[in-house]
This record gives C-alpha cells, structure tokens and sequence, in this order.
C-alpha cells in the first residue's frame, strides 16, 4: 500500500494584503540591533544567512572569537568563545544590553490571524523561557546575585519572550 503524503494545507494565502506593506518600514525609523552592533566590531564577517563573527571588545581577541546570531525577531545572541559575557560585550562595543532587542515593535508587519495560532511546542518553549526568568527572580529575591552566565540566559530569555509576546499582539 502506498501511503500518499501531502503537505499540510496553509491557512491563508501568503503574498496576499501587500498594499500598505511597502512603506512600513519608511515610518519607522528604529535601527535594528544587528545595524547597530556591527559597525562597533573589528573584523566583523558575515558566516551565514543570520550569522557573523567578529574580534571581540571585551578581551584582547587576536582572531575573531566572537559570534554574533540574529533571531528571526531581530535580537542578536552574542557569544564569545574565550567566555566573555554579553554585558561586557556589549558595554565594550559602545552598547547596552538592551541595544540587542529590537527596540520597536510597530516595525513588524501585522499578524495574520493564521499567524495567533499557538502550538503546543511554541507553548512549552514559552514557559520554559518563562521559568528561567522565574528562577532568576527567585534567586535574585533570596539576595543571590545572578552570575555573567545567568544574566546572559535571562537576557536571551527575555528577548524570546517579548518575541512571543509580540506574535500574539500583545506588548
Ligand atoms: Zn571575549
């Protein structure tokens, strides 16, 4: 027997509803983080579609060791390789921390409502995201100081909620 596969059907035709599109980005003119970041680093090469790497300011980096990764939301994930957390990172490029979060979130083009459908998988990334601010928080009301690491994971957190959030138009 053969089994016949099809593709799931697509709710709502993509490409459709463009005649205000266009010049939405004319209204706004936020730079996105990436724009922001890479004009700060040395040496700064793109190494895939999302992906550069770069001399990082935060140590005396001989060869490129850090990496740079842009989320599909615009928020940039940095990592250096000799451990140097992103705070640093970013306080050595001239940024803050915040300067990696897409700053407006009119930027984005509506939400289709196919698009307000939430998954089981994207609700379960969502509270774990979720738990791991909680955690922080706890750790940070017991008088516990988060470490480089940690605040680097609740800063990636974070940005994956508000991602979230958005999505569903709210925040
Ligand atoms: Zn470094």
């Amino acid at each position: 027997m053969i089994a016949q596969t099809k593709p799931p059907a697509l709710a709502g035709a993509r490409g459709r509803g463009t005649s205000k599109k266009h010049n939405w980005h004319a209204q706004h003119s936020t730079i996105p983080p990436i724009e922001k970041l890479l004009p700060r680093l040395e040496q700064a090469k793109k190494t895939g579609a999302d992906r550069w790497i770069a001399q990082c300011p935060a140590h005396d980096d001989k060869r490129p060791s850090l990496s740079v990764r842009e989320l599909p939301d615009g928020t940039l994930l940095v990592k250096c390789w000799s451990g140097c957390g992103g705070a640093d990172i970013v306080g050595a490029a001239g940024l803050r921390l915040h300067d990696l979060f897409p700053r407006s979130r009119e930027n984005r083009r509506p939400l289709r409502p196919s698009e307000r459908w939430i998954p089981r998988e994207a609700l379960s990334g969502v509270a774990f995201e979720a738990l791991v601010v909680a955690v922080a928080g706890e750790q940070l009301l017991a008088g516990t100081p988060l470490t480089r690491d940690a605040l680097d994971r609740v800063a990636q957190a974070v940005g994956r909620l508000r991602a979230a959030a958005s999505e569903v138009g709210c925040g």
